[in-house]
């Protein structure tokens, strides 16, 4: 079926249920509701001309517009392109440029920056191709349409016309990768890979229509805009938005005031929330499970989750923008030593492999690349057949960069990134044995190891560390923990201690950033 379907479906079984809470901006949707609205918008933007296929960008941060755009674009078969509000001027440049956005909706302002003069300055000149600007924002501001005069009233013949022409195969959405290695890279997606992956979490996770869902991921990437509301569409949970963007305060609050029975979020966002006073004084007990993915997750994290957060049937996802997103997930019911220690099993209807340098699938226990083929599996990179070759092999193997392993029961093991190993001295190094290392150090609260160029020996350790709250913590104290207790060679010859990592906007820390910045210090 096709994802507008999937909403009508939701509006008919689920009508008087909840399904979306933006607290940010005061809004309680019933799925009636927020259905009749992604009616209104759908109308609005075929009246303006917006055909199958067209791209449609969206650049502004969580709020409860950017889910009704979602849903209105695929209802008519527009294609959604998802712009990272933390982009600037010459990154939406070139992601309107690169996809041939004709239409985009951005905010108004979003801390402190003001979207609409950051946009004036390339448009219409440096964007052709750009016809329509719609604004977030309540006032008319010149050459912007107030999101208000988009909404129309539906014609429900125009819009069974177009949701008529639509197939599940279409491609329906544009999402840029984390740009975690580099550039972000434009993934197309159809109805049927995305909305599968948000069934199939769905079921994963047992979500029901007394589930709520809270949800501090940002919507511009999969994990909130499939992971969350596709897997909400597809169960009838109910969508909790805390804030424009990850706010452990607002996050605490969504939880204990909305009775969350689910949180989602990436390692990161769940270390910040274990740390905040607020949780002391909180009351979680109605979180029951939830995701954590995106990036390795401590084995301490993730006890505390269960522990402290009270979601003993969390799951942990491992996937990618390319495949729309998750391939694997721990069982809600998985021992606890296989959702501490891998990232669970093959979805339904995905396969999996781990090969070696020359393509051959290993057996059960070798690391290798992760490989991965089924619906997941994005049509390929928007408008850059080399990149998708590179990715997608002549038999339909999406290839992850990621290394991993894989035992006799399917459990897969994610290892760290090919591009992350540090090879020093010809020995090979994978960082994040060491960061799950200093971890257990009881002043760190969180750490990134990464090779920087040596000289001498190829790459060496650098490890940047971010102390717990209150913790007097030295890089001196950090060398002496690990000396003796792992190998020489493994031990970071350059420390330093941090407030935060260089970040991308869905919390994954940059490495090749903070190597950018140490190779820059050190020559
Ligand atoms: P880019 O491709 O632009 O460098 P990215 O790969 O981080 O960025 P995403 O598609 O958002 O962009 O993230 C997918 C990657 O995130 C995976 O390839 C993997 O490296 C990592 N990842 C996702 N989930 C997990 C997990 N549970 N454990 C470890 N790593 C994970
Ligand atoms: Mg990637």
């Amino acid at each position: 079926t096709t994802i507008g379907v999937a909403l009508r479906e939701a509006a008919a079984r689920w009508g008087d249920a909840l399904a979306l809470v933006s607290r940010h901006q005061a809004i309680r949707w019933t799925w009636r509701a927020f259905d009749a609205e992604v009616d209104r918008v759908a109308a609005g933007l075929l009246a303006r001309g917006v055909k199958k296929g067209d791209r449609v960008g969206i650049w502004a941060p969580n709020c409860a517009e950017w889910a009704v755009i979602q849903f209105a674009t695929a209802r008519i078969g527009a294609i959604l392109v998802n712009i990272n509000p933390a982009y600037r001027v010459s990154e939406v440049e070139y992601a309107l440029n690169k996809v041939g956005c004709s239409v985009l909706v951005t905010a108004a302002r979003f801390k402190s920056s003001d979207y609409l003069a950051m946009l004036r300055a390339i448009w219409p000149a440096k964007v052709p191709g750009l016809r329509l600007a719609v604004s977030l924002g309540a006032e008319a501001h010149d050459g912007f349409l107030p999101w208000d005069e988009l909404r129309a009233v539906p014609d429900e013949a125009a819009l069974a016309a177009a949701e008529a022409a639509l197939d599940p195969d279409d491609a329906i959405n544009i999402q840029f990768t984390s740009g975690t290695t580099g550039l972000p890279k434009g993934a197309t997606l159809t109805h049927r890979n995305i909305l599968n992956n948000g069934y199939f979490t769905a079921r994963t996770l047992h979500l029901g229509p007394d589930d709520r869902i809270c949800v501090p991921v940002p919507l511009y990437h999969c994990f909130g805009m499939v992971l969350a509301n596709l897997a909400a569409v597809t169960s009838g949970a109910g969508l909790i938005y805390p804030a424009e963007s990850f706010d452990p305060e607002r996050v605490l609050e969504a939880v204990a005031a909305e009775r969350c029975t689910a949180l989602y979020g990436v390692p990161t966002m769940f270390i910040t929330i274990l740390n905040h006073p607020a949780l002391a004084t909180t009351d979680t007990s109605s979180l029951r499970t939830g995701i954590l993915a995106g990036s390795p997750c401590p084995l301490a994290t993730m006890r505390e989750v269960i522990d402290r957060l009270n979601m003993r049937e969390v799951t942990i996802g491992y996937g990618m923008t390319e495949t729309s997103p998750l391939t694997t997930q721990t069982a809600t019911d998985d021992p606890i030593e296989e959702r501490v220690g891998s990232v669970g099993r093959v979805h339904p209807h995905a396969q999996a492999k781990i090969v070696g340098p020359g393509g051959e699938t290993l057996p059960y226990g070798e690391q290798g690349e992760y490989c991965s083929r089924g619906y997941a599996v994005m049509l390929g990179y928007w408008d850059d057949p080399e990149k998708t070759a590179e990715a997608i092999d002549a038999d339909g193997w999406m290839h992850s960069g990621d290394l991993a392993t894989m035992d006799a029961r399917g459990y897969v093991r994610i290892t760290g990134r090919i591009k992350d190993m540090i090879i020093r001295g010809g020995e090979n190094i994978y960082p994040r044995e060491i960061e799950e290392f200093l971890l257990g150090h009881e002043a760190i609260a969180d750490a990134q190891v990464f090779g920087v160029a040596d000289e001498k020996f190829g790459e060496e350790v650098c490890a940047w560390i971010i102390p717990r709250p209150g913790a007097a913590l030295t890089p001196e104290e950090v060398r002496d923990h690990c000396k003796g207790r792992i190998a020489h060679y493994k031990v970071p010859r350059y420390i330093r201690i941090v407030e935060s990592f260089a970040m991308t906007v869905t919390g994954k820390a940059q490495k090749f950033e903070m190597r950018r910045i140490m190779e820059a210090e050190l020559s």
